[in-house]
């Protein structure tokens, strides 16, 4: 079996959110808890972090430059020059207690990001902001809004939400943006953990990270089947992209949170970001264009 290495000693509390900026040539990723966004630059071997001040559910580049960011409960740019975060929408949501979570960007340039419940109840949801940076609501009964990916012939959008065990996949209208015909892909089994965050790779492959299992997976999104798996000795395996020369990378985030300090002796790299090369390239992910 395949086994990723740790490539950055981060010790994150709950790192999430693995993207590769082709653009800059690094990895972003974020520390959700801490409330940091990391830049990883494989080729100088460095991770640098910006402090947002709050949670941080997600990052993606910006077409215009910078950075967008799902923080708590707003999602805002960060510009190349100035580390200080700008509000460019708030979330209005009835149940206040809920914060944002994982999010990605469309083949269209549109920012998808949901919330987690706070209950772990399905009171969460998907939402989408547009370029213009109006919010549309698109799902409610979420309970941990996580993994998106679009098909390679954008007709499909991939979402988890890790409550349901389960990978879903829509219709998807790269017109409209509109999604439809909710259908389940592969049920996760109990002892592969939960799924959590997805990418896609250049055979139309989903590659998902397993909370609880210590593991990535690639799953056929056609037949449901479990093609392979990459160990991670770290239970709490939360995201994964594509990266570096060729997008040959896999990237993964691990967390520390919810682990007992037994469990943190036994796994010490808990927490830090790993690689692995597959024998697969991703694809290219997408920019927000507003
Ligand atoms: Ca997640």
């Amino acid at each position: 079996m395949l086994k990723a290495e740790p490539i950055v000693d981060a010790q994150a509390t709950l790192g999430e959110g693995a993207l590769w900026d082709a653009r800059r040539r690094r990895l972003l990723w974020v520390d959700i808890q801490a409330g940091k966004v990391h830049l990883f630059n494989p080729d100088a071997g460095e991770d640098e972090s910006i402090a947002v001040g709050q949670t941080v559910g997600t990052v993606v580049p910006r077409a215009r430059g910078g950075l967008i960011v799902a923080m708590h409960r707003a999602v805002a740019a960060i510009d190349p020059d100035c580390r200080e975060p700008k509000i460019l929408a708030e979330l209005q949501s009835p149940t206040a207690e809920n914060r944002f979570n994982d999010g990605k960007c469309d083949p269209a340039g549109r920012f998808w990001v949901g919330t987690i419940s706070a209950s772990r109840r399905p009171d969460a949801c998907l939402y989408r902001l547009q370029a213009d940076l109006s919010i549309h609501h698109v799902l409610d009964g979420v309970v941990n809004s996580n993994g998106l990916a679009w098909s390679l012939d954008a007709k499909t959008m991939y979402y988890i939400d890790t409550g349901t065990h389960a990978i879903d996949a829509f219709d998807y209208d790269i017109d409209s943006a509109a999604v439809r015909n909710r259908r389940t892909v592969a049920a996760v089994p109990a002892d592969e953990g939960k799924p959590d965050g997805m990418t896609i790779d250049a055979e139309g492959m989903l590659w998902v990270a397993h909370w609880g299992g210590g593991r990535v997976n690639r799953w056929d999104p056609r037949s449901g089947r479990l093609l392979q798996t990459v160990a991670v000795p770290a239970a709490h395996t939360t995201s994964c992209a594509f990266g570096g020369t060729d997008l040959a990378t896999l990237y993964i985030t691990t967390a520390r949170t919810g682990m007992t300090a037994e469990q943190l002796t036994a796994q010490p790299h808990a927490g830090d970001l790993f690689a692995v090369h597959p024998g697969v390239s991703g694809v290219p992910a997408f920019e927000f264009a507003g």
